[in-house]
Protein backbone atom coordinates (compact mmCIF):
# COMPACT_ATOMS: atom_id res chain seq x y z
CA UNK A 1 0.00 0.00 0.00
CA UNK A 2 2.81 2.29 0.90
CA UNK A 3 4.16 1.92 -2.68
CA UNK A 4 0.93 3.56 -4.04
CA UNK A 5 1.07 6.52 -1.60
CA UNK A 6 2.13 8.77 -4.10
CA UNK A 7 -0.93 8.33 -6.55
CA UNK A 8 -3.47 7.87 -2.77
CA UNK A 9 -2.50 11.54 -1.53
CA UNK A 10 -3.20 12.99 -4.52
CA UNK A 11 -6.85 11.64 -4.49
CA UNK A 12 -7.05 11.84 -0.94
CA UNK A 13 -5.71 15.77 -1.11
CA UNK A 14 -8.65 15.92 -3.97
CA UNK A 15 -11.52 14.64 -1.47
CA UNK A 16 -9.75 16.29 1.34
CA UNK A 17 -9.87 19.81 -0.15
CA UNK A 18 -13.74 18.97 -1.63
CA UNK A 19 -14.84 18.46 1.93
CA UNK A 20 -12.84 20.99 3.56
CA UNK A 21 -14.69 23.80 1.10
CA UNK A 22 -17.78 21.60 1.67
CA UNK A 23 -17.71 22.04 5.50
CA UNK A 24 -16.10 25.81 4.60
CA UNK A 25 -19.46 26.21 2.85
CA UNK A 26 -21.82 25.19 5.66
CA UNK A 27 -20.31 27.87 8.08
CA UNK A 28 -21.50 30.24 9.06
CA UNK A 29 -24.20 31.31 6.37
CA UNK A 30 -25.70 28.47 5.97
CA UNK A 31 -26.45 27.89 9.69
CA UNK A 32 -30.03 28.27 9.20
CA UNK A 33 -30.92 32.27 9.83
CA UNK A 34 -32.70 33.34 13.04
CA UNK A 35 -33.99 36.85 11.79
CA UNK A 36 -34.28 39.09 14.70
CA UNK A 37 -36.15 42.57 14.09
CA UNK A 38 -33.59 45.74 15.06
CA UNK A 39 -36.13 48.08 13.45
CA UNK A 40 -39.63 48.33 12.52
CA UNK A 41 -41.20 51.36 10.68
CA UNK A 42 -43.61 52.09 8.45
CA UNK A 43 -42.18 51.64 5.17
CA UNK A 44 -39.22 49.14 6.03
CA UNK A 45 -38.26 46.60 8.76
CA UNK A 46 -34.43 45.74 9.37
CA UNK A 47 -33.47 42.47 10.90
CA UNK A 48 -30.18 40.86 11.83
CA UNK A 49 -29.36 37.08 11.62
CA UNK A 50 -28.14 36.44 14.78
CA UNK A 51 -26.81 33.08 13.95
CA UNK A 52 -24.86 34.56 11.15
CA UNK A 53 -22.64 36.84 13.50
CA UNK A 54 -18.80 35.42 13.72
CA UNK A 55 -15.64 36.76 13.83
CA UNK A 56 -13.31 36.86 10.89
CA UNK A 57 -9.80 36.08 11.13
CA UNK A 58 -8.86 40.02 11.49
CA UNK A 59 -10.78 39.84 14.78
CA UNK A 60 -13.47 42.15 13.33
CA UNK A 61 -16.99 40.71 13.43
CA UNK A 62 -18.73 39.91 10.02
CA UNK A 63 -23.26 40.09 10.23
CA UNK A 64 -25.84 38.92 8.00
CA UNK A 65 -28.40 41.95 7.94
CA UNK A 66 -31.43 42.98 5.79
CA UNK A 67 -33.84 45.52 4.91
CA UNK A 68 -37.45 44.16 4.27
CA UNK A 69 -38.95 47.40 2.17
CA UNK A 70 -43.05 47.17 2.27
CA UNK A 71 -43.33 47.98 -1.37
CA UNK A 72 -40.99 47.08 -3.90
CA UNK A 73 -38.76 49.67 -5.82
CA UNK A 74 -36.71 49.19 -8.95
CA UNK A 75 -33.42 47.49 -9.23
CA UNK A 76 -31.48 50.13 -11.84
CA UNK A 77 -29.21 47.22 -12.19
CA UNK A 78 -32.13 44.88 -13.74
CA UNK A 79 -35.16 46.61 -14.08
CA UNK A 80 -36.76 44.39 -11.73
CA UNK A 81 -38.55 45.08 -8.49
CA UNK A 82 -36.95 43.84 -4.99
CA UNK A 83 -38.57 43.95 -1.76
CA UNK A 84 -35.56 42.61 0.60
CA UNK A 85 -31.81 43.56 0.76
CA UNK A 86 -29.69 41.42 2.40
CA UNK A 87 -26.39 42.73 3.14
CA UNK A 88 -22.93 41.00 4.88
CA UNK A 89 -21.57 43.74 6.73
CA UNK A 90 -18.25 43.60 7.99
CA UNK A 91 -17.84 45.58 11.88
CA UNK A 92 -15.40 47.00 14.12
CA UNK A 93 -16.80 47.29 17.23
CA UNK A 94 -13.38 48.76 18.54
CA UNK A 95 -13.60 51.85 15.98
CA UNK A 96 -17.19 51.46 15.47
CA UNK A 97 -17.36 51.54 11.69
CA UNK A 98 -18.67 49.32 9.31
CA UNK A 99 -18.20 48.21 5.56
CA UNK A 100 -20.80 45.89 3.58
CA UNK A 101 -19.01 42.75 2.00
CA UNK A 102 -21.58 41.67 -0.41
CA UNK A 103 -25.37 42.43 -1.03
CA UNK A 104 -28.05 39.95 -1.78
CA UNK A 105 -31.73 41.20 -3.67
CA UNK A 106 -34.81 39.37 -3.44
CA UNK A 107 -38.01 39.83 -5.02
CA UNK A 108 -39.46 38.60 -2.23
CA UNK A 109 -38.64 35.95 0.53
CA UNK A 110 -36.49 32.92 -1.00
CA UNK A 111 -36.79 34.76 -4.41
CA UNK A 112 -33.12 35.61 -5.26
CA UNK A 113 -33.03 38.74 -8.17
CA UNK A 114 -29.28 39.27 -8.06
CA UNK A 115 -26.25 39.07 -5.81
CA UNK A 116 -23.68 41.90 -5.47
CA UNK A 117 -19.98 41.12 -4.57
CA UNK A 118 -18.40 44.60 -3.25
CA UNK A 119 -15.16 44.84 -4.56
CA UNK A 120 -14.33 48.35 -3.11
CA UNK A 121 -15.24 48.39 0.80
CA UNK A 122 -15.94 51.85 2.28
CA UNK A 123 -15.86 51.83 5.96
CA UNK A 124 -18.53 53.70 6.97
CA UNK A 125 -18.33 55.42 10.76
CA UNK A 126 -21.98 54.26 12.90
CA UNK A 127 -23.62 57.30 13.81
CA UNK A 128 -25.10 57.48 17.34
CA UNK A 129 -29.03 56.86 17.53
CA UNK A 130 -28.78 55.62 14.09
CA UNK A 131 -29.85 52.58 12.70
CA UNK A 132 -26.40 51.61 11.99
CA UNK A 133 -25.44 52.21 15.64
CA UNK A 134 -28.64 49.57 16.71
CA UNK A 135 -26.99 47.27 14.30
CA UNK A 136 -23.09 47.65 15.72
CA UNK A 137 -24.72 47.29 19.42
CA UNK A 138 -26.66 44.03 18.66
CA UNK A 139 -23.44 42.67 16.29
CA UNK A 140 -20.96 43.21 18.76
CA UNK A 141 -22.57 42.51 22.30
CA UNK A 142 -21.50 39.47 23.27
CA UNK A 143 -24.40 36.57 22.58
CA UNK A 144 -25.94 35.39 25.82
CA UNK A 145 -26.95 31.97 27.50
CA UNK A 146 -29.24 29.95 25.74
CA UNK A 147 -28.74 31.71 22.19
CA UNK A 148 -25.14 31.38 22.45
CA UNK A 149 -25.68 27.40 23.20
CA UNK A 150 -28.09 27.27 20.54
CA UNK A 151 -26.38 28.55 17.92
CA UNK A 152 -22.84 27.09 18.93
CA UNK A 153 -24.39 23.40 18.98
CA UNK A 154 -26.26 24.25 15.89
CA UNK A 155 -22.90 24.75 14.27
CA UNK A 156 -21.57 22.04 16.41
CA UNK A 157 -23.90 19.65 14.17
CA UNK A 158 -22.95 20.88 10.78
CA UNK A 159 -19.57 20.37 11.30
CA UNK A 160 -19.79 16.68 12.74
CA UNK A 161 -22.07 16.18 9.84
CA UNK A 162 -19.49 17.40 7.68
CA UNK A 163 -16.56 15.91 9.62
CA UNK A 164 -18.75 12.38 9.14
CA UNK A 165 -18.58 12.81 5.51
CA UNK A 166 -15.57 13.29 5.09
CA UNK A 167 -14.40 10.30 7.69
CA UNK A 168 -16.40 8.62 5.43
CA UNK A 169 -15.46 9.34 2.23
CA UNK A 170 -12.18 8.87 3.61
CA UNK A 171 -12.20 5.33 4.74
CA UNK A 172 -14.35 4.77 1.08
CA UNK A 173 -10.72 5.94 -0.52
CA UNK A 174 -8.83 3.94 1.93
CA UNK A 175 -10.08 0.78 0.91
CA UNK A 176 -10.20 1.78 -2.27
CA UNK A 177 -6.31 2.01 -2.45
CA UNK A 178 -6.26 -1.02 -0.18
CA UNK A 179 -7.89 -2.90 -2.80
CA UNK A 180 -6.07 -1.48 -5.73
CA UNK A 181 -2.72 -2.09 -3.82
CA UNK A 182 -3.65 -5.74 -3.16
CA UNK A 183 -4.84 -6.18 -6.81
CA UNK A 184 -1.36 -4.52 -7.97
CA UNK A 185 -3.43 -2.63 -10.73
CA UNK A 186 -1.23 -0.20 -12.75
CA UNK A 187 -1.13 3.40 -11.23
CA UNK A 188 -3.34 5.27 -13.89
CA UNK A 189 -5.98 8.55 -13.25
CA UNK A 190 -3.14 10.82 -13.54
CA UNK A 191 -5.45 13.55 -14.64
CA UNK A 192 -7.08 13.34 -11.13
CA UNK A 193 -3.50 14.45 -9.90
CA UNK A 194 -4.48 17.73 -8.93
CA UNK A 195 -3.09 20.54 -6.55
CA UNK A 196 -5.72 21.92 -4.34
CA UNK A 197 -7.32 24.66 -5.32
CA UNK A 198 -5.91 28.10 -5.12
CA UNK A 199 -7.32 30.46 -2.80
CA UNK A 200 -9.69 33.05 -4.25
CA UNK A 201 -7.41 36.02 -5.71
CA UNK A 202 -8.31 38.83 -3.50
CA UNK A 203 -8.57 42.73 -3.98
CA UNK A 204 -7.39 43.57 -0.54
CA UNK A 205 -5.26 46.17 -0.63
CA UNK A 206 -5.42 47.11 -3.94
CA UNK A 207 -6.58 50.83 -5.12
CA UNK A 208 -9.84 51.20 -4.25
CA UNK A 209 -11.55 50.75 -8.16
CA UNK A 210 -13.97 48.25 -8.35
CA UNK A 211 -14.02 47.85 -11.46
CA UNK A 212 -10.70 46.42 -12.07
CA UNK A 213 -10.71 42.56 -11.56
CA UNK A 214 -14.35 42.20 -13.05
CA UNK A 215 -15.59 41.28 -16.69
CA UNK A 216 -16.83 43.95 -18.44
CA UNK A 217 -20.11 42.74 -18.59
CA UNK A 218 -20.51 42.89 -14.92
CA UNK A 219 -18.80 46.01 -14.89
CA UNK A 220 -21.64 47.48 -17.07
CA UNK A 221 -23.64 47.03 -14.06
CA UNK A 222 -22.10 50.19 -12.48
CA UNK A 223 -22.89 52.19 -16.07
CA UNK A 224 -25.22 54.73 -16.59
CA UNK A 225 -28.55 54.98 -15.62
CA UNK A 226 -28.48 52.26 -17.79
CA UNK A 227 -26.66 50.14 -15.20
CA UNK A 228 -28.44 47.03 -16.66
CA UNK A 229 -25.94 44.59 -16.46
CA UNK A 230 -27.96 41.73 -17.65
CA UNK A 231 -27.42 41.22 -21.46
CA UNK A 232 -30.05 40.67 -23.35
CA UNK A 233 -30.39 40.90 -27.15
CA UNK A 234 -30.78 43.96 -28.24
CA UNK A 235 -29.31 45.88 -25.14
CA UNK A 236 -25.61 46.01 -24.28
CA UNK A 237 -24.42 43.53 -26.40
CA UNK A 238 -25.81 45.22 -29.89
CA UNK A 239 -24.15 48.45 -28.92
CA UNK A 240 -21.45 46.56 -28.12
CA UNK A 241 -21.32 45.89 -31.54
CA UNK A 242 -21.44 49.58 -32.76
CA UNK A 243 -25.60 49.76 -32.97
CA UNK A 244 -27.05 50.76 -29.62
CA UNK A 245 -30.51 50.00 -29.10
CA UNK A 246 -31.91 52.97 -28.07
CA UNK A 247 -30.24 56.45 -29.27
CA UNK A 248 -31.12 60.07 -29.34
CA UNK A 249 -32.52 60.43 -32.68
CA UNK A 250 -34.30 58.54 -35.06
CA UNK A 251 -36.75 56.03 -34.39
CA UNK A 252 -34.94 54.32 -31.37
CA UNK A 253 -34.69 57.78 -29.78
CA UNK A 254 -36.08 59.74 -26.85
CA UNK A 255 -39.72 59.97 -28.01
CA UNK A 256 -39.71 56.30 -29.39
CA UNK A 257 -37.73 54.54 -25.88
CA UNK A 258 -41.19 53.57 -24.66
CA UNK A 259 -41.91 51.45 -26.89
CA UNK A 260 -38.29 49.65 -27.39
CA UNK A 261 -38.83 47.51 -24.75
CA UNK A 262 -41.85 46.92 -21.72
CA UNK A 263 -39.43 47.49 -19.02
CA UNK A 264 -38.83 51.17 -20.67
CA UNK A 265 -43.00 51.80 -20.24
CA UNK A 266 -42.06 54.28 -17.59
CA UNK A 267 -39.60 56.76 -20.33
CA UNK A 268 -43.54 58.07 -21.09
CA UNK A 269 -45.94 56.95 -18.19
CA UNK A 270 -43.93 58.49 -15.63
CA UNK A 271 -45.19 61.81 -13.88
CA UNK A 272 -41.56 62.29 -12.23
CA UNK A 273 -39.13 62.10 -15.40
CA UNK A 274 -35.91 63.90 -15.74
CA UNK A 275 -34.20 66.16 -17.12
CA UNK A 276 -36.43 69.32 -16.48
CA UNK A 277 -36.20 72.79 -16.76
CA UNK A 278 -35.44 73.77 -12.59
CA UNK A 279 -37.02 77.24 -12.09
CA UNK A 280 -39.36 78.42 -9.62
CA UNK A 281 -37.54 76.42 -6.74
CA UNK A 282 -38.61 77.29 -3.14
CA UNK A 283 -35.44 79.57 -1.67
CA UNK A 284 -34.67 77.54 1.64
CA UNK A 285 -31.50 76.54 4.17
CA UNK A 286 -30.90 73.64 2.30
CA UNK A 287 -28.71 71.50 4.49
CA UNK A 288 -24.95 70.80 2.98
CA UNK A 289 -24.50 68.18 1.19
CA UNK A 290 -20.91 66.16 2.83
CA UNK A 291 -18.79 65.79 -0.21
CA UNK A 292 -16.10 62.13 0.90
CA UNK A 293 -14.48 62.19 -2.11
CA UNK A 294 -11.15 60.41 -2.47
CA UNK A 295 -8.49 60.21 -5.36
CA UNK A 296 -8.88 56.64 -6.72
CA UNK A 297 -7.78 54.30 -10.13
CA UNK A 298 -10.09 54.77 -12.59
CA UNK A 299 -11.22 53.63 -15.38
CA UNK A 300 -12.80 55.12 -18.72
CA UNK A 301 -15.83 53.20 -20.83
CA UNK A 302 -17.32 54.64 -23.81
CA UNK A 303 -20.56 53.01 -23.52
CA UNK A 304 -22.50 53.46 -26.73
CA UNK A 305 -24.26 56.63 -24.85
CA UNK A 306 -21.78 58.51 -23.21
CA UNK A 307 -18.02 58.49 -21.53
CA UNK A 308 -18.11 56.79 -18.10
CA UNK A 309 -15.93 57.28 -15.35
CA UNK A 310 -16.19 54.36 -12.98
CA UNK A 311 -13.74 55.08 -9.95
CA UNK A 312 -14.19 53.78 -6.46
CA UNK A 313 -13.76 55.09 -2.20
CA UNK A 314 -15.86 58.09 -2.47
CA UNK A 315 -19.48 58.96 -1.41
CA UNK A 316 -22.28 61.74 -0.26
CA UNK A 317 -24.57 62.05 2.77
CA UNK A 318 -27.47 63.93 3.57
CA UNK A 319 -29.81 63.97 5.25
CA UNK A 320 -28.17 61.03 7.45
CA UNK A 321 -27.89 59.07 4.44
CA UNK A 322 -24.80 58.04 2.76
CA UNK A 323 -24.76 57.38 -1.60
CA UNK A 324 -21.57 55.95 -2.64
CA UNK A 325 -20.60 57.29 -5.64
CA UNK A 326 -20.54 54.53 -8.69
CA UNK A 327 -19.56 56.66 -12.21
CA UNK A 328 -19.77 60.07 -13.60
CA UNK A 329 -20.78 60.67 -17.47
CA UNK A 330 -21.26 63.27 -19.85
CA UNK A 331 -24.09 64.61 -21.47
CA UNK A 332 -24.04 67.47 -24.17
CA UNK A 333 -25.45 70.09 -24.35
CA UNK A 334 -26.81 69.55 -20.09
CA UNK A 335 -29.96 67.89 -20.03
CA UNK A 336 -31.26 70.01 -17.07
CA UNK A 337 -32.28 73.16 -17.78
CA UNK A 338 -31.67 76.31 -15.35
CA UNK A 339 -34.46 79.11 -16.01
CA UNK A 340 -34.77 77.64 -19.44
CA UNK A 341 -30.73 78.17 -20.07
CA UNK A 342 -28.71 75.26 -21.24
CA UNK A 343 -25.42 74.80 -20.69
CA UNK A 344 -22.33 73.63 -22.99
CA UNK A 345 -22.14 70.28 -20.83
CA UNK A 346 -23.26 68.32 -17.71
CA UNK A 347 -21.34 65.84 -15.56
CA UNK A 348 -24.15 63.49 -13.82
CA UNK A 349 -21.70 61.84 -10.61
CA UNK A 350 -24.25 58.76 -10.06
CA UNK A 351 -24.34 57.57 -6.28
CA UNK A 352 -26.48 54.78 -4.45
CA UNK A 353 -27.35 53.87 -1.13
CA UNK A 354 -27.33 50.83 0.74
CA UNK A 355 -30.83 50.36 -0.27
CA UNK A 356 -30.71 50.99 -3.47
CA UNK A 357 -32.00 55.14 -3.51
CA UNK A 358 -30.16 56.73 -6.07
CA UNK A 359 -29.17 60.57 -5.97
CA UNK A 360 -27.61 61.79 -9.55
CA UNK A 361 -25.68 64.70 -8.79
CA UNK A 362 -25.04 67.24 -11.69
CA UNK A 363 -22.44 69.65 -12.74
CA UNK A 364 -22.92 72.21 -14.78
CA UNK A 365 -20.12 73.25 -17.15
CA UNK A 366 -19.85 75.73 -19.42
CA UNK A 367 -17.01 77.09 -21.68
CA UNK A 368 -13.99 78.69 -20.65
CA UNK A 369 -10.80 77.32 -18.80
CA UNK A 370 -9.99 74.12 -19.78
CA UNK A 371 -10.27 71.44 -17.01
CA UNK A 372 -7.60 69.32 -15.81
CA UNK A 373 -9.69 66.27 -14.75
CA UNK A 374 -11.86 65.93 -17.83
CA UNK A 375 -8.66 66.27 -19.92
CA UNK A 376 -7.13 63.14 -17.70
CA UNK A 377 -10.38 61.60 -18.73
CA UNK A 378 -9.90 62.60 -22.47
CA UNK A 379 -6.04 61.00 -22.64
CA UNK A 380 -7.77 57.95 -21.48
CA UNK A 381 -10.84 57.54 -23.99
CA UNK A 382 -10.75 53.98 -25.55
CA UNK A 383 -10.69 53.76 -28.59
CA UNK A 384 -13.28 51.33 -28.69
CA UNK A 385 -16.89 51.26 -27.35
CA UNK A 386 -17.24 49.11 -24.29
CA UNK A 387 -13.78 48.51 -23.92
CA UNK A 388 -11.96 49.88 -20.65
CA UNK A 389 -9.01 51.84 -19.88
CA UNK A 390 -7.84 51.34 -16.52
CA UNK A 391 -4.38 53.66 -16.74
CA UNK A 392 -2.16 51.37 -14.26
CA UNK A 393 -0.65 53.81 -12.32
CA UNK A 394 -3.07 56.94 -12.24
CA UNK A 395 -5.41 57.85 -10.02
CA UNK A 396 -8.02 60.85 -10.02
CA UNK A 397 -10.21 62.87 -7.64
CA UNK A 398 -13.45 63.69 -7.71
CA UNK A 399 -13.27 66.40 -6.31
CA UNK A 400 -11.72 68.56 -8.27
CA UNK A 401 -14.68 68.73 -10.20
CA UNK A 402 -17.15 70.11 -8.03
CA UNK A 403 -17.37 74.06 -8.13
CA UNK A 404 -16.30 76.04 -4.78
CA UNK A 405 -19.97 77.29 -3.79
CA UNK A 406 -21.86 74.02 -3.50
CA UNK A 407 -25.38 75.27 -3.17
CA UNK A 408 -27.17 73.24 -4.75
CA UNK A 409 -31.21 72.93 -6.15
CA UNK A 410 -32.83 69.39 -5.61
CA UNK A 411 -36.04 67.57 -6.79
CA UNK A 412 -37.37 63.80 -7.27
CA UNK A 413 -36.95 62.59 -10.68
CA UNK A 414 -35.85 59.79 -12.63
CA UNK A 415 -32.37 58.46 -15.17
CA UNK A 416 -32.81 60.47 -17.99
CA UNK A 417 -31.75 56.67 -19.80
CA UNK A 418 -34.12 53.92 -20.32
CA UNK A 419 -35.55 52.10 -18.36
CA UNK A 420 -36.03 55.79 -16.88
CA UNK A 421 -36.65 54.75 -13.81
CA UNK A 422 -38.16 57.07 -10.95
CA UNK A 423 -37.18 57.65 -7.33
CA UNK A 424 -33.93 59.52 -7.92
CA UNK A 425 -32.79 62.18 -5.77
CA UNK A 426 -31.03 64.61 -7.63
CA UNK A 427 -28.93 67.40 -6.65
CA UNK A 428 -28.39 69.86 -9.13
CA UNK A 429 -25.26 72.34 -8.27
CA UNK A 430 -25.63 76.08 -8.78
CA UNK A 431 -22.47 77.25 -10.04
CA UNK A 432 -21.00 75.83 -13.03
CA UNK A 433 -17.76 74.61 -13.90
CA UNK A 434 -15.44 75.53 -16.83
CA UNK A 435 -14.46 73.12 -19.74
CA UNK A 436 -12.33 73.98 -22.84
CA UNK A 437 -13.49 74.72 -26.50
CA UNK A 438 -11.35 72.23 -27.43
CA UNK A 439 -12.60 69.71 -24.88
CA UNK A 440 -15.95 69.87 -25.66
CA UNK A 441 -15.07 70.16 -29.20
CA UNK A 442 -13.66 66.64 -28.25
CA UNK A 443 -16.67 64.65 -26.56
CA UNK A 444 -18.47 66.34 -29.55
CA UNK A 445 -16.38 63.97 -31.71
CA UNK A 446 -18.22 61.46 -30.45
CA UNK A 447 -21.31 62.51 -29.15
CA UNK A 448 -22.68 65.56 -30.86
CA UNK A 449 -25.61 65.41 -28.87
CA UNK A 450 -26.74 62.55 -25.88
CA UNK A 451 -29.40 64.73 -23.77
CA UNK A 452 -32.87 63.38 -23.56
CA UNK A 453 -35.46 66.57 -23.84
CA UNK A 454 -36.95 68.20 -20.89
CA UNK A 455 -39.91 66.41 -19.09
CA UNK A 456 -43.03 67.74 -17.99
CA UNK A 457 -42.30 68.80 -14.21
CA UNK A 458 -45.84 68.12 -13.41
CA UNK A 459 -45.94 70.65 -10.71
CA UNK A 460 -42.70 69.07 -8.53
CA UNK A 461 -41.44 70.56 -6.08
CA UNK A 462 -38.24 72.26 -6.26
CA UNK A 463 -35.69 73.40 -3.66
CA UNK A 464 -32.75 75.74 -4.17
CA UNK A 465 -30.37 76.50 -1.30
CA UNK A 466 -30.91 79.87 -0.85
ZN1 LIG B 1 -26.74 61.23 -17.11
Amino acid sequence: MMSFTTDGTSGMHRYFWRLVTLLASLLPATTGATWQVISAEPGKRVEIDRASVRKDESGKSVALGRIILEKPIVDPKTSSYYRIVEALNRYDCASRSYSTLKRTYYKSEGDLLREEDLKVQIEMPVRTGMLDDKLLREVCRPKSGPEAVAAASKIADKVNQAAGELRKANEALLQKEVKRANLQTPVMEKAETEAPPAPPARLIGHPPVASTARPPAAASARSHAARSPTIKPGDSVASARGTPYWTYEGDSGPDNWSKLKPEYATCSSGKRQSPIDIRDGLRVDLEAIQFVYRPSQFRVVDNGHTVQVEVGGSRISLLGKAYELLQFHFHRPSEERVNGKSFDMVAHLVHQAEDGRIAVLAVLFEKGLENPLIQTVWNNLPLEKNDYVTPPDLSIDVAQLLPENRSYYTYMGSLTTPPCTEGVLWLVLKQPQQISAEQLAIFGRLYRQNARPLQPSFGRIIKESR
